[in-house]
């Protein structure tokens, strides 16, 4: 991971400690994994991209039934489960399983319940197990009017938090995506900061909910799939910030833009320019924060990517051609 240039700090201490989330093309099944097997019924059989998960990180679900199936839903712990059909394949369903940023960790029992077409129910259970996740932390000794903005500051702050909150929590029934997600800025593979926690001045902050991609100001900044513009405008923390909505409570999140060039309402396909990289809000210098929210949990934007960005059958990397030796 790079580190920042742009941060004016008088201090600075990191600790970095980095998991690679593998995410192949190969899913487990949970009954191969589990000593207590999760059960499903109706010949379906589940399956998760990783055996367990951890704060931030995102799995894909899939259920495979012998017969076709109608409606199929997913709840984890209360939270219901972005779940669909991809392709002709109706014995198929796709899920993502989110998991916030600052879930307390421990076992949660997902459960998947629906019909095949001929009106039999099936279900799934298992128990999907969060571990604590590995983020950098950062102590910043800053002056006192980022530590303690003005009531006024505080009053907006909070209006604006709970506004992006109604966003989130409002679900588009329909799937607006179709395919994989992209990298919104051409040519960046990477970023960095997911989940750092910040202690300014000593207190601890709340973590941080995106990424951070690099960029210069002025460069475009593209859709990462297609979607609805649900926010265009300026915030106190973000600056000019846009907000997509994917569908099944799927949102993208743009901030520090120089620019805004769409409105709320407008439908954007993937790759659209929605702004530029700017450096506006509670920021030091341009790059874009780029957030990923699946029913409400803030996750690595990166992961969906990984997950979603091979079209489906595709076979996992190539392995590199050998080295010459130096
Ligand atoms: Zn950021």
């Amino acid at each position: 991971m790079r580190l920042q240039g742009w941060r004016e700090v008088l201090t600075r201490r990191m600790s970095f400690a980095f998991v690679i989330l593998g995410v192949g093309a190969a899913l487990y099944s949970p009954e191969a994994m589990a000593k207590d097997p999760g059960a499903c019924t109706a010949g379906t059989m589940l399956l998760l991209s990783a055996p367990e998960a951890s704060q931030g990180s995102l799995l894909l679900i899939e259920v495979k039934s012998a017969k076709p199936l109608a409606a199929v839903q997913g709840d984890w712990g209360g939270r219901s489960v972005p779940m669909w059909r991809e392709g002709a394949d109706e014995a198929r369903q796709k899920g993502l399983l989110g998991v916030d940023l600052e879930k307390a960790p421990g076992e949660y029992e997902l459960k998947i319940a629906g019909e095949t077409a001929s009106g039999e129910k099936m279900s799934c259970s298992v128990k999907v197990a969060v571990r604590q996740g590995r983020f950098a932390t950062e102590s910043l000794q800053v002056g006192q009017e980022f530590v303690e903005p003005s009531p006024e500051q505080v009053k907006r702050a909070n209006e604006e938090r709970q506004k992006l909150r109604d966003i989130f929590d409002r679900v588009t029934p329909e799937r607006l995506w179709d395919g994989p997600f992209r990298i919104p800025l051409d040519g960046v593979t990477t970023g960095s900061n997911f989940g750092k926690r910040r202690i300014l001045n000593g207190n601890p902050g709340s973590p941080h909910g995106g990424m951070d991609l690099p960029g210069t100001t002025g460069t475009p900044v593209h859709a990462a799939q297609r979607g609805n513009v649900a926010l265009a405008e300026e915030l106190f923390f973000s600056g000019n910030t846009v907000v997509l909505d994917h569908g099944l409570g799927i949102y993208t999140f743009y901030g520090h833009l120089s620019e805004i060039d769409v409105k709320a309402g407008d439908s954007l396909e993937t790759g659209a320019v929605l702004g530029k990289v700017g450096a506006t809000g509670r920021v030091t210098g341009p790059h874009l924060h780029w957030g990923l929210t699946v029913e409400r949990a803030r996750v690595n934007p990166l992961l969906l990517v990984r997950l979603l960005g091979n079209p489906p059958d595709t076979p996992a990397r190539k392995k590199p051609s050998k080295r010459r030796a130096r």
